[in-house]
């Protein structure tokens, strides 16, 4: 299948780093002119310098106008993956107004924003679409200290699948994909902010005892290979599904 993205079109989000930037990686070495979204222009840069056919395009997903007018020049193009995302960590009792609202904003009403305006560009376009939202392991199972990216990433997961029921018929394809941890900035900043915050060991270790797999991390070519695949022509069934990649964390 990796054969049918030549000459495809995708626009990634959270282009700049960890995962973002190993989908832009992958994409481009099967022929795909990808548009990368991301916060930190050097971050782009650097992917531009490395891969050509990389469109950059610098943006705060959190700020819907700015979003909105960046993504509307972008032309019609043939995947989506609504990647970026943040995590903040906070027992719930500590939860703070500010922290949910900017998870809010970024890990749930980007990717409304963002696939309105591709979806609709795919459907005007005539295009066999397909979109991928990156969701967590996280949103299909409670974990200690991350509950409001937890919430989140659930709200994620049904919002996946009111877009995979109304963009259907338009051809699009939507999927989500639950990843267990992936060693990137966002896990590392995590395990750091864990001296921050109260931690019952015993339901952390009950957690973790959870993973039947010998594998308890993802690579993050583990994770690109799923989203791409998710992406190809070689899976037209799976629609509105949460693929976990966790090891069987949510099984158990
Ligand atoms: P990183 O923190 O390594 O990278 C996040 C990327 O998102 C960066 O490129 C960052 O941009 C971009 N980004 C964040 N906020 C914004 C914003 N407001 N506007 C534009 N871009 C933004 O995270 P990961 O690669 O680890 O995570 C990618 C996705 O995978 C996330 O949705 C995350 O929730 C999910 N995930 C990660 C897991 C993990 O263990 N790492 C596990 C399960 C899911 P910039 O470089 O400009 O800061």
């Amino acid at each position: 299948y990796e054969s049918s993205f030549k000459g495809k079109t995708a626009v990634v989000t959270g282009a700049g780093r960890g995962i973002g930037r190993a989908i832009v990686a992958k994409l481009h070495s099967l022929g795909v002119t990808v548009y990368a979204i991301s916060r930190n222009p050097a971050n782009l840069t650097l992917l531009q310098s490395k891969y050509s056919h990389v469109k950059p395009v610098a943006v705060d997903l959190g700020d819907w106008e700015s979003t909105r007018a960046a993504i509307e020049k972008i032309p019609a193009v043939d995947y989506l993956v609504n990647n970026a995302g943040i995590s903040i960590t906070a027992n719930f009792l500590d939860m703070k107004q500010q922290d949910l609202d900017a998870i809010y904003e970024v890990n749930l009403k980007a990717v409304i924003n963002v696939s309105q305006v591709v979806a609709k560009k795919m459907i005007a376009a005539g295009k066999s679409g397909s979109i991928v939202n990156v969701s967590s392991a996280g949103g299909l199972r409670a974990f200690p200290t991350v509950c409001a990216y937890s919430t989140m990433k659930a709200a994620l997961d049904h919002l996946t699948k009111c877009m995979a029921i109304e963009l259907g018929p338009q051809k699009i394809r939507v999927n989500s994909i639950n990843p267990g941890v992936v060693m990137t900035d966002m896990f590392k900043a995590f395990q750091k902010d864990m001296s921050n915050v109260k931690v019952d060991e015993g339901a952390m270790a009950a957690a973790n005892a959870r993973i039947p797999s010998p594998q308890k991390v993802n690579e993050v070519e583990e994770v690109v290979n799923t989203i791409v695949f998710l992406l190809s022509n070689a899976v037209p069934m799976i629609v509105g599904s949460s693929i976990a990649l966790d090891g069987g964390f949510c099984i158990g």
